[in-house]
């Protein structure tokens, strides 16, 4: 940590945003983070990796854009330049996703490179940023497998819910498969307990069974049910500006000082 500046240092660092369970605030937390820490000053990129797009329609229009990750990813002439976005939040840009990136897959088959293929791409460029966060499908296929690949830090929000750590096992081996061999650098940043309801015992109980799982992992911040938080993409903001006086804007705040003092 940079402590002669009075303000951690972050440069370079990428954070994937994933749980292969689907609706558990993956891009939620992907798009509300990465104007946490741009709105802070730090240079920010939002890669979009989920073929849904639902980070990029939640910032662009996505008539804006024919070409996407995919392109990036599977044709590898094409520059970066051609491709990002800027967003209307200074210091964000966007690496569009569209549905075409269902296909990689397919497309990537007996290609030796191809878990490699998204930190090839972001490597040359991601020195350009302070943090590049990557939002991720509902999968552990080769799409999340390319995100942990490239990332230095992963964040895994888990639903507060009854069911919340099923899936976890699946995961947490994955994680350890890419880290003994493509990425050892790689680091669980922390876990984000969503959709949370302070108010109820069940939910109490949930946080501590997710805590006996993944122990100080668990972020302090805890994301509350918000319906600011779900109606904020449809007006292409971030919850900074749609409601900035909301719970979902002071506990996103609150995580990204905690992913700050935990990344630097
Ligand atoms: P997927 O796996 O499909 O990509 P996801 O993990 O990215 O889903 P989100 O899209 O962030 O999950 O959230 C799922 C739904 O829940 C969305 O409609 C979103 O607006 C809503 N949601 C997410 N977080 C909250 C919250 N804290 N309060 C209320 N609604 C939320
Ligand atoms: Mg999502």
């Amino acid at each position: 940590m940079d402590l002669a500046q009075g303000e951690a240092v972050l440069r370079g660092i990428k954070i994937a945003i994933a749980n292969q369970k689907g609706g558990v605030g993956k891009t939620t937390t992907a798009i509300n983070l990465s104007a946490a820490l741009a709105q802070k000053g730090k240079k920010v990129l939002l890669a979009d990796l989920d073929p849904q797009a639902n980070s990029t329609i939640s910032f662009i229009d996505n008539q804006e854009t024919n070409l996407s990750i995919y392109d990036l990813l599977t044709d590898l002439n094409l520059t970066l330049d051609n491709l990002l976005k800027k967003t209307k939040m200074e210091n964000l840009d966007i690496i569009p996703s569209r549905i075409n990136l269902a296909k990689l897959e397919r497309e990537l088959i007996g290609e030796l490179d191809a878990p490699f293929r998204l930190k090839d791409r972001l490597d040359p460029i991601s020195k350009n940023y302070d943090v590049v966060v990557i939002d991720t499908p509902p999968t552990l296929g080769l799409i999340t497998v390319n995100a942990l690949v490239a990332a230095t830090h992963l964040i895994i929000p888990i639903q507060s819910s009854y069911f919340a750590l099923e899936g976890t096992d699946d995961l947490l081996e994955t994680i350890e498969r890419i880290k003994a061999r493509p990425n050892p650098e790689l680091e669980v940043l922390g876990v984000v307990v969503t959709l949370h309801d302070r108010r109820t015992t069940l939910s109490r109980d949930i946080y501590d069974q997710i805590y006996q799982v993944f122990g100080d992992k668990v972020f302090d911040t805890t994301i509350s049910k918000s319906v600011r938080l779900e109606e904020s993409p449809a007006y292409k903001e971030s919850i900074f500006t749609f409601a900035p006086s909301s719970s979902g804007a002071i506990e996103y705040a609150n995580l990204c000082e905690e992913v700050i003092r935990r990344a630097s």
